[in-house]
């Protein structure tokens, strides 16, 4: 069945009768507007991700489902890195008109399927047709109390620098699969299916553990960078320890140029954040609740830049940095 069977609003029905409801969410989905009741003393956050076939995916590379996960995993991503709980997500489409509804359907079950598992419901969204490529655009709404709220902006010289999971594979993936060939599993399922960190995130807020947050969405360095913009800091990166994937080790033995891209490689999604030394132990006791955290760092004064330091403690050269859509 093609989408021109059923129509616009036939596709929004078929998506409005599985939507979950919520107690905050008022109106959802067939007004002109969602409705949500927020909690008092709680900061309303917003995010939202463009997704663009043959920019961000293609179609051949991932079945639909999947690709619906990824679409809200990467922008609960954004909600993870400032402490957030996730409310409500915006879904907007433009659609080729040859697309079938067994797609469409796939997409939406993926889509509704993550936003069960990161605790959202699907609010509202728009739906159009494409004259080209598929379009995703992806809005999520979120929550967190005032006093627990995290930025980019608040590391501070001698905080030590965490990161979440292991960095590279996403990267190792798309370059296996840009030349050609089928990454191994696990690596496919980094890139594919990534899972937004929003327990951690959370849980780093309200024990008021980490100091400053991003997402690494860019690339580790490129995302640190923002974090020293924001924060007017340096900091010290040790090359050496990095996390790993057992599969992202396996390859860099065989070529160890590859390291670059566990330190440009982009759509980790994991959370890269500061906190003070004294918080350490409470740090790395989180890694025992499942995410895994290591420490790769430390923030210094501003006038030290970024670091990168070798095993020996030997400065070296960083690679390029990350992504930019127009670079
Ligand atoms: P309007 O013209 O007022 O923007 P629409 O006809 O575009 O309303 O949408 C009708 C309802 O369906 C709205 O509540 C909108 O949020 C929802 N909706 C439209 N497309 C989607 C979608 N792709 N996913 C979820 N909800 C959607
Ligand atoms: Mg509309």
């Amino acid at each position: 069945m093609k989408l021109g069977d059923i129509g616009e609003f036939g596709f929004i029905e078929r998506i409005r009768k599985r939507a979950a409801a919520a107690s905050h969410l008022l109106l959802g989905i067939g007004d002109d507007c969602a409705v949500s009741r927020v909690a008092p003393g709680e900061l309303l956050l917003a995010s939202t991700d463009l997704l663009i076939e043959d920019i961000h995916f293609r179609r051949g590379w991932s079945d639909m489902h999947t690709l619906g996960r990824k679409s809200v995993s990467v922008n609960v991503s954004d909600l993870a890195a400032m402490g957030g709980r996730a409310l409500n997500l915006y879904l907007g489409l433009g659609i080729p008109a040859d697309t079938s509804v067994e797609d469409l359907d796939a997409f939406a079950n993926g889509v509704l399927d993550a936003c069960a598992a990161y605790g959202a419901v699907l609010a509202g969204g728009d739906t159009c047709r494409s004259p080209g490529p598929l379009f995703i655009s992806v809005t999520v709404e979120g929550s967190v109390p005032e006093a627990q709220l995290v930025t980019r902006a608040g590391a501070r010289p001698g905080d030590l620098l965490w990161v979440s999971g292991t960095l590279g594979d996403s990267a190792l993936a798309l370059r296996e699969l840009l030349a050609g060939r089928r990454p191994p599993a696990l690596l496919a399922a980094r890139h594919h299916d990534p899972c937004a960190r929003l327990d951690l995130g959370r849980v780093l807020a309200v024990q008021g553990l980490a100091t400053a947050m991003i997402d690494v969405s860019d690339g580790l360095l490129a995302d640190l960078g923002h974090i020293l913009d924001s924060s007017a800091v340096g900091a010290l990166v040790e090359r050496d320890v990095l996390p790993l994937s057992p599969a992202f080790r396996a390859a860099l033995q065989a070529e160890p140029a590859l390291l670059d891209l566990a330190l440009c490689g982009g759509e980790d999604y994991e959370l890269l954040f500061t906190s003070p030394p004294e918080k350490a132990a409470a740090v790395a006791a989180l890694a025992a609740q499942g995410v895994p955290v290591t420490q790769i760092g430390r923030i210094l004064p501003q006038d030290h830049g970024l670091c990168l330091i070798d095993v020996q403690g030997r400065p070296c050269a960083p690679p390029r940095g990350g992504f930019d859509h127009f670079l």
